[in-house]
């Protein structure tokens, strides 16, 4: 699968510790991540993580991008309710092109870790049929 992770700023450590707990789990996936969670995740674990731009600058859009080409798998996405954003439409944009394609994204820690377990259970093996299927299309 392929899994985008991304954490603002006050939730960056909860990330940190989100992926360490949940290491072995994450390890056999591809990771992707804006720039600043991207690497402090790498810092922390030993996961291999692809990075895009950090969110403020463009790395919300391009994991959006990745939902809309049908090649995320799952989204978890750390935010900030408390803190406004300067790039704000952006993350409204990356939820709502996760609603359009039907891709789980988790926004709080209590739904990651839902999602994660999940995963780990093989609850994710329909998004496989479904990427095939838009590769046909
Ligand atoms: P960052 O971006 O990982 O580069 O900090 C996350 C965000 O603010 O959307």
């Amino acid at each position: 699968m392929n899994i985008a992770l991304i954490a603002h700023d006050k939730k960056k450590d909860l990330m940190i510790s989100f992926v360490t707990a949940y290491e072995n789990i994450l390890k056999p996936h591809v990771l992707f991540a804006t720039g600043t969670t991207g690497k402090r995740i790498m810092e922390a674990t030993s996961l291999n993580v692809h990075r895009f731009e950090s969110g403020p600058l463009g790395g919300d859009q391009q994991i959006g991008a990745e939902i809309a080409e049908n090649r995320m798998d799952m989204v978890i996405f750390l935010r900030d309710p408390m803190t406004s954003q300067p790039h704000e439409p952006d993350i409204q944009a990356l939820i709502r092109l996760c609603d359009v394609h039907m891709i789980p994204v988790a926004t709080n820690i209590a739904t990651g870790e839902l999602l994660i377990r999940g995963l780990e259970r093989g609850d994710m093996e329909w998004r496989k049929h479904r990427r095939t299927q838009t590769l046909n299309k």
